[in-house]
């Protein structure tokens, strides 16, 4: 029997291998009822991409298609667990000259389109990751079944790493499914599973992965028999009866787009410029437009930022660490259920780890568990996790308000209120409940891990994991490792803040670690300059202007003034402005006045804080602001860098726009100062 083929030789006929071609990434076998199987397996990897070589290997196994009359129909599927396809191989398109890079766009979209217009059914059994290039070749078959595994993603996300989709997906998907939700994908970029990927017309059928190639048979076995000619099965948007629509849905679509990004981005704009004036031509129109899009975005220096961000994140998310072995871990406690304590507990549990919560009171234990519960009901509502993924995430978690032991868990979560004689008691009192071999971290913004491990007989097992709030939503851990710390205690902490589906970054122990001691001297710099005269909204229009998802005025009210005054303190920065404000209960939003005076969803200006300040100054241009505070960012990133805070340049980046959403067009703070022409060195 064909490994190949499924185990019931009556359900599924026995394939035979058409010509001994050599060696290729694409294996072709033809079962008895006419049915081409085609096989993409590109030896060596376990993942599937699109490079010069695969597509020649596809092309030949297309003119095998070609010359075997007794095909009927072609199911192209993966012989990978986890991948479909991933898409075009980022680094050797990259790697090419220009000409290379037009020849292998030319031979993406010609492949493309020769198997579009093969003369029978064609169809992309999808399981796995089907991204980029990979769902552009399931945008060339007829039908798309797709199992509804964890691990299917449909999306082409072109437009986030700077490109647009360019072997026909601009192209053929407005035809599709119609050009608001093409328009909605392409330029969103995002990711999603195969349920929703059915509601939103990117695949024809969802099926268990037990039952794809079954359901596949069944879809295709019918059809057989059916003209070869104009099929009936093909659901294709009409593009004449949007013509009307067009420059109204250009014109909101840009509209949008200009106010989420502010320009600051090529590619979503350009995307847009494609499918509007692609659809309704011919397609060999529209697919030159893509092409001479792509040729311009991908010599763009912010393509390659965000390409290299890309890289840097799927890295840090598979990597092994050289040293230490990541031990299992299935239980955890986290202590103190407020608002990061809940929100880890509410993420971990969501990946089915039993979690205990333990807080002071019944009533804190009780508040933590409401907000879980909420974050829980949000998941719900946006589909996020199934009703049962709901339930499981309550049925994992412990709440406790008593001194349980914890001698089961692997690793303890300290999430106590910010207060380093509050959190030494704990450590200090943790050590008699957990076995020797718990790992310890705390999740302090930023005090003294070291000063924490001196409290307990086995300081190696102590470290940093510094989530972001809100848990459920920031991609980026901080792990804070000390020189004691052992090897497995690290390689753990790195292994489960993978498997829990975050970014790990490590750092030292060290003031504000990278991310808030970035910020924090960036956001005094902006209290600073609000001292001395400058306007708070001035500061954050330039600020957004520059790529930054909030300005710093902004961020300093979302953060609470009396937070960040705190760790502003144990980074030794202070500001009297700063205090006078905290004193006079101006918290931030949380209080509704700041900087700002938060009403609902509106915000202006606070008057009366203007008057705290000593001096007025003449008002900095937006270039002036822009300059001198983004510079603030990018001095403190390259100092960290000196001070080897982080292993790499690329850490510290990737850790700034995960964990601030500094502008990841600009590649980081760190390359942005590349920019200026400074050559940071952590030498
Ligand atoms: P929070 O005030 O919302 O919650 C702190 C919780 O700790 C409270 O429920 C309190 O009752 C509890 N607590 C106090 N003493 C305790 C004890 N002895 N045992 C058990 N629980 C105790 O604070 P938070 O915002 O959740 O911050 C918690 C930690 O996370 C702090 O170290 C903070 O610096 C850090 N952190 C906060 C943020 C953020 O944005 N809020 C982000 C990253 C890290």
């Amino acid at each position: 029997m064909n490994a190949l083929i499924p185990d019931s030789a009556q359900e599924f006929p026995k394939t035979r291998p058409v010509r001994a071609d050599p060696p290729s990434s694409f294996r072709l076998e033809v079962d008895d009822a006419g049915i081409a199987w085609l096989t993409f397996d590109l030896p060596g990897t376990s993942v599937n991409i699109f490079n010069d070589m695969t597509f020649r290997d596809l092309n030949r196994q297309l003119d095998n298609i070609e010359h075997e009359t007794s095909i009927k129909a072609l199911v192209i599927r993966s012989a990978k667990d986890k991948v479909f396809i991933a898409g075009a191989d980022l680094k050797g398109l990259r790697a090419l000259p220009p000409e290379k890079m037009e020849e292998l766009l030319v031979l993406g979209q010609r492949t493309f389109s020769r198997l579009a217009g093969l003369p029978m059914l064609k169809v992309a059994m999808i399981h796995g990751a089907c991204v980029g290039g990979g769902y552009e070749l399931a945008l060339a078959c007829d039908l798309r079944v797709a199992s509804d595994d964890d691990l299917t993603r449909i999306g082409l996300p072109e437009t986030q790493l700077g490109l647009i989709p360019g072997w026909g997906g601009s192209t053929r998907l407005p035809r599709l499914i119609g050009l608001p939700r093409a328009l909605d994908m392409i330029l969103s970029g995002k990711l999603v599973k195969a349920r929703q990927a059915l509601k939103l017309g990117r695949v024809d059928e969802v099926v268990p992965r037990e039952h794809l190639e079954h359901r596949t048979m069944a879809l295709v076995r019918p059809r057989l028999l059916e003209p070869k000619c104009g099929p009936s099965w093909l659901k294709r948007m009409k593009t004449r009866g949007w013509q009307l629509a067009l420059p109204l849905i250009a014109f909101k679509t840009r509209r949008d787009l200009m106010a989420k990004t502010r320009g600051l981005y090529a590619a979503p704009l350009k995307a847009l410029d494609v499918i509007i004036h692609g659809f309704g031509r011919s397609i060999d129109h529209s697919l030159a437009l893509e092409r001479q899009a792509l040729g311009t975005l991908l010599h763009m220096p912010e393509t390659g930022r965000l390409i290299d961000l890309f890289f840097k994140k799927e890295e840090a998310g598979k990597k092994a660490l050289p040293k230490g072995h990541a031990l299992p871990v299935t239980d955890v406690a986290v202590i103190g259920a407020g608002v990061m304590g809940a929100g880890i507990a509410h993420w971990l549990a969501g990946k089915g780890i039993r979690v205990t919560l333990t807080d002071i009171s019944p009533e804190a234990v009780a508040k933590g568990m409401e907000r879980i519960q909420k974050l829980v009901a949000e998941g719900l509502k946006r589909r996020a996790v199934t009703k049962k993924e709901a339930r499981d995430t309550m049925d994992h978690i412990s709440p406790a308000h008593t001194p349980v032991p914890l001698h089961r868990c692997q690793l303890v979560i300290e999430a106590a209120t910010e207060d380093l004689d509050l959190k030494k008691r704990i450590f200090a009192g943790l050590a008699s409940r957990c076995s020797p071999d718990t790992i310890l971290a705390t999740n302090t913004s930023a005090l003294s891990v070291t000063a924490l491990a001196t409290t307990v007989p086995h300081p190696e097992r102590v470290i940093g994991l510094h989530f972001f709030n809100p848990v459920h939503r920031m991609p980026l851990v901080e792990i804070i490792t000390l020189p004691e710390s052992s090897d497995d205690t690290v390689a753990t902490a790195f292994g489960l803040v993978q498997r829990i589906g975050k970014t790990p970054v490590l750092v030292k122990d060290s003031p504000g670690f990278v991310v808030n001691r970035v910020l924090i001297p960036y956001l005094m710099g902006a209290v600073r300059l609000f001292e001395h005269g400058q306007d708070p909204k001035a500061m954050d229009d330039a600020m957004l202007d520059f790529g930054m998802p909030m300005g710093p005025m902004r961020l300093l009210d979302e953060i609470g003034l009396d937070v960040a005054a705190h760790v502003a303190r144990t980074l030794l920065v202070s500001s009297d402005v700063l205090t006078a404000m905290v004193a006079a209960g101006w918290l931030g939003k949380k209080s509704g006045k700041g900087f700002y005076i938060h009403n609902g969803r509106r915000t202006r200006v606070n008057t009366a804080a203007l008057d705290l300040r000593k001096q007025g100054g003449e008002a900095m241009t937006r270039q002036h602001l822009q300059d001198h505070l983004a510079g603030m960012l990018s001095m403190e990133a390259c100092r960290c860098l000196k001070e080897s805070v982080a292993a790499s340049a690329g850490d510290i980046d990737m850790a700034m726009v995960l964990g601030t959403g500094y502008a990841p067009f600009r590649g980081g703070p760190v390359a942005h100062s590349l920019t200026l022409g400074n050559v940071p060195t952590n030498s």
